[in-house]
């Protein structure tokens, strides 16, 4: 391996453990980033004392990361690498009606507030607990923590009753009558589905598995913000030798008939390899870095997930009573995730979200003023361009405040010191994402496990991919182990070839 090089499109999550990996068995790894900095989505914006993470803010499926941090080298625990406080209540729900309920790990709360919702629901938590229990442990190991490099190590004896046990072909909204009647809590324990780009009400009930281990895994913070993950990354990219070239956009992957050669960068610098690691949205790379295909257009006609309007909000004053992670979830549920998945627009009442950072590390907001973010899910950008981004933008930013009033927050307005905000434009704009999709190619079962697009090109067979368009999907930790399994490939094919 030691006489062995890779090029690295893009400092996503995915690309830089890949390239850990890789650097960590004494391949060359030169990794090519368009932006200024690493982490792609998992971004951060600092201005005048106030930072704000600009993609993830919640740290899920902790048992994830470990392994992946284990796998990296960190022999006791990630927490060597990350100042970790567990958040719980996790989330605050407030429902339209008014009603709140604070998801936590602490069970006694959980039933003094669930059976003031509906009697006897909390007996349906622990029966909807012990399925995400099944669900995520047999996802975890059967699905996402491996890859499927043929059909026939997909399409096994031992993965059919999975069909049964894993409810892939059951609709998880649908599955929610099992456990409870009141439509707020099927509600309050389906929404995590928007974070796969899917609606509850098409997803399958294998999804349970993220409302199951945010509560029984818990959900963290690392002092510094979601960033300080990409910090810790970087560390152990840097410690393993890995190259980084930064402000330098990849305008074409080199190819010949059957072979990746290299990089042409846009100042046309020209990189040779022996093998290309794409880290960039997996649809972008194919439309805009490789020779014209049926593929791309086939890609391009996927299911991409939702995207979100973002508000950055730098405070001059606090909002203590404002918890660390509020959802205000929507009656008009359905309607929610048609209103953004069919007609790719943003909902008349939408359900959203708001992060107070400050709450977890005061450090987050100079001393006695507040950082908030608040996402709003919308549709991803339409073929023919048509939303007006702007004036969707302006309506988001109306209904965040029509709901923190609910709250008894009606001065948030006048006490806003500067504003940044995200559409989708901006996404497609900082970080490639095809239609601005903040999540990639949706999560639906066409678009699962063997039918994800393969990590590696089934042309240019030195040419893999990485990220959250490729297996086993969106999120922090998933795109960790996606850089594992991409780098093992890599490492896999450089063995066979010796
Ligand atoms: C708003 C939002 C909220 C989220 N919330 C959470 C959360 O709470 N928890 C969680 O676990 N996950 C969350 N996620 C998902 C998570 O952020 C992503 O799944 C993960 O970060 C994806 O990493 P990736 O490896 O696909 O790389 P990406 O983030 O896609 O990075 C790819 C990199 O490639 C670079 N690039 C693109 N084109 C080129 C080019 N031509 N040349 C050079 N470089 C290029 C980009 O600039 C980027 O740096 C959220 C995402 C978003 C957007």
């Amino acid at each position: 391996m030691k006489s062995k090089s890779v090029l690295v499109i893009g400092a996503g999550i995915g690309g830089i453990v890949a390239a850990t990996h890789l650097a960590q068995h004494g391949i060359k790894v030169t990794v090519v980033e368009k932006n200024s900095r690493a982490g792609g989505r998992c971004d951060r914006i600092s201005r005048d004392g106030h930072h704000f993470d600009t993609g993830p803010t919640l740290l899920v499926m902790p048992l994830l990361y470990e392994a992946e941090f284990h796998a990296l080298g960190v022999q006791a625990s990630m927490h060597e690498k990350l100042d970790l406080q567990r958040v719980d209540p996790t989330y605050h729900l407030v429902f339209d009606d008014g009603r709140q309920l604070a998801l936590t790990s602490d069970m006694k709360s959980m039933q003094e507030q669930l059976e003031t919702f509906e009697q006897g629901s909390f007996q349906g938590l622990l029966r909807y607990m012990d399925e995400g229990h099944r669900h995520y442990h047999l996802g975890i190991e059967k699905l996402v923590n491996r890859d499927f490099r043929k059909a026939s190590e997909f399409f096994t004896l031992e993965n059919i009753p999975l069909v049964y046990k894993l409810k892939p072909l059951i609709n998880h909204y649908g599955n929610m009558s099992a456990y409870f009647d009141d439509p707020r809590l099927k509600t309050a324990f389906t929404f995590q589905d928007v974070y796969m780009g899917l609606s509850p009400f098409e997803a399958p009930a294998t999804f349970s598995m993220m409302p199951y281990t945010e509560l029984a895994h818990g959900v963290f913070y690392p002092r510094g913000g979601m960033y300080s993950i990409v910090e810790a990354l970087m560390d152990l990219a840097r410690e393993a030798g890995v190259e980084f070239i930064f402000d330098s956009a990849v305008e074409k992957i080199a190819v010949n008939s059957a072979h990746a050669r290299g990089l042409v960068l846009a100042n046309g610098e020209r990189l040779e390899a022996d093998a290309v690691l794409a880290n960039a949205d997996l649809p972008y790379v194919y439309k805009y870095l490789l020779p014209e295909s049926s593929l791309a257009d086939s890609l391009a006609r996927k299911r991409f997930s939702c995207s979100v309007i973002s508000f950055f909000w730098g405070v001059d004053k606090t909002y203590e009573t404002l918890p660390p992670h509020t959802l205000f979830l929507a009656d008009d549920y359905r309607e929610n995730f048609d209103s953004i998945i069919r007609d790719l627009s943003l909902p008349a009442n939408p359900c959203l979200y708001i992060h107070a950072p400050a709450r977890l590390d005061p450090a987050m907001a100079p001393s006695g003023q507040d950082t908030l973010i608040a996402i709003v899910p919308v549709g991803h950008m339409s073929e023919n361009g048509e939303q007006d981004w702007g004036a969707l933008r302006d309506k988001a930013r109306k209904q965040v405040f029509r709901r923190l009033a609910t709250l008894g927050i009606t001065d948030l307005e006048s006490h806003i010191k500067f504003e940044t905000t995200f559409t989708p434009l901006s996404w497609l704009k900082r970080y490639n994402l095809m239609k601005g999709s903040t999540h990639g190619l949706c999560h639906n079962l066409t678009q699962l496990g063997y039918f994800r697009p393969r990590n590696r090109h089934s042309r240019y067979h030195n040419l893999y991919f990485t990220g959250a368009s490729t297996h086993p999907g969106t999120g922090l930790p998933t795109a960790m182990v996606s850089g594992r399994l991409s780098a093992q490939r890599i490492m896999d094919d450089f063995e066979s070839q010796s």
